[in-house]
């Protein structure tokens, strides 16, 4: 399925307006803001990263076994393909990117010429199921999610087992090799997303997709010690769809996938607002020259909108 061809979006949406239930939302996503469909011809898009050096997007075509690069200044293009079914990305503390890979079950590093090498594949002997998102923690801990999507057919990685029976979140230090299970509160967890100040770990779970009945919300831990979490409570629920991916704003505001676009949430849990997307939205990630661009997996696109704040950047 790799074949189908990547092309350029449709550009500056003119009708679209973004949708304000608090004031101040506009201080967030000024009225003046419009959507822009960059790039069209993925399955499924998620997993998106920003690369400052490179001024450009990577991101995830995952049923197309495939990673896609935009920039302001080319054609939106494949960058790798065959991919190891890669979802989500992330930056490393060195601005190397770290990969989420669902056909080899594992945590890996990303070169830009392509290479792939593994960064951790098992938790006590078995297998990870299927590595979903991830994010660096500022003492260089990585911290994922391990549903099994990527394992429960031959879609979205390889169809297997699962070697660990549960679908659990994990941090792994590469200083000294560890893999701890830091929670088995959710049923599937997915997006994953710290806090600026990273007092507060947010994992939204996403089994409303398979269980009947299931859960479409993110979690809020407290993070103690670094290292361990405490104190899960219910944070927000995405209505419509699933809070697949999130990103969080340098005020602590929590941007997040929905079925109707992106979500804006306080970090108190209220609404502040919503990007409408014309497409079912998986995830997102600031970036942009200016660092106020948010940039929109969704579906068969990658969408971008201008705003008034920048991403999070980590505690120092
Ligand atoms: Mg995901």
């Amino acid at each position: 399925m790799t074949d189908e061809p990547i092309a350029a979006g449709a550009g500056t949406l003119a009708d679209w307006r973004p949708v304000g239930l608090d004031p101040s939302f506009a201080d967030i996503v000024p009225a003046s803001a419009r959507l822009v469909h960059q790039a069209t011809g993925a399955i499924w898009s998620e997993g998106p990263v920003w690369l400052a050096a490179d001024g450009a997007i990577l991101w995830s075509d995952i049923p197309n076994d495939r990673v896609l690069r935009w920039s302001p200044d080319a054609a939106p293009a494949v960058f790798l393909a065959p991919a190891g079914f890669q979802n989500g990305h992330s930056l490393d503390l060195d601005g190397s990117i770290l990969a989420c890979s669902h056909g080899d079950r594992r945590i890996e590093r990303l070169s830009l010429d392509g290479t792939r090498v593994p960064v951790v594949d098992r938790f006590r002997g078995a297998r990870l199921n299927s590595p979903n998102d991830l994010v660096v923690k500022s003492d260089g801990t990585i911290w994922f999610t391990d549903p099994m999507y990527g394992i429960e057919s031959d879609r979205e990685g390889h169809r297997a087992e699962s070697e660990i029976g549960d679908c659990l979140v994990f941090r792994h230090d590469p200083a000294t090799g560890e893999l701890d299970a830091v929670s088995d509160w959710l049923e599937h967890p997915n997006g994953i997303a710290f806090s600026p100040d990273e007092s507060t770990l947010y994992v939204s779970d996403t089994s409303g997709a398979r269980l009947p009945g299931g859960n479409h919300h993110i979690v809020a831990f407290d993070v103690i010690d670094g290292r361990r979490l405490a104190d899960p409570r219910i944070f927000y629920v995405a209505e419509p769809g699933l809070a697949d991916g999130f990103r969080l704003d340098e005020h602590g505001n929590l941007f997040t996938s929905a079925g109707d676009g992106i979500h804006v949430v306080a970090p108190d849990g209220r609404l502040l607002g919503r990007m409408p997307v014309p497409e079912v939205a998986s995830n997102c990630v600031f970036g942009g020259r200016d660092g106020r661009t948010l940039f929109i997996t969704a579906t068969t696109s990658l969408y971008s909108v201008g705003l008034a704040v920048r991403g999070a950047t980590r505690p120092r």
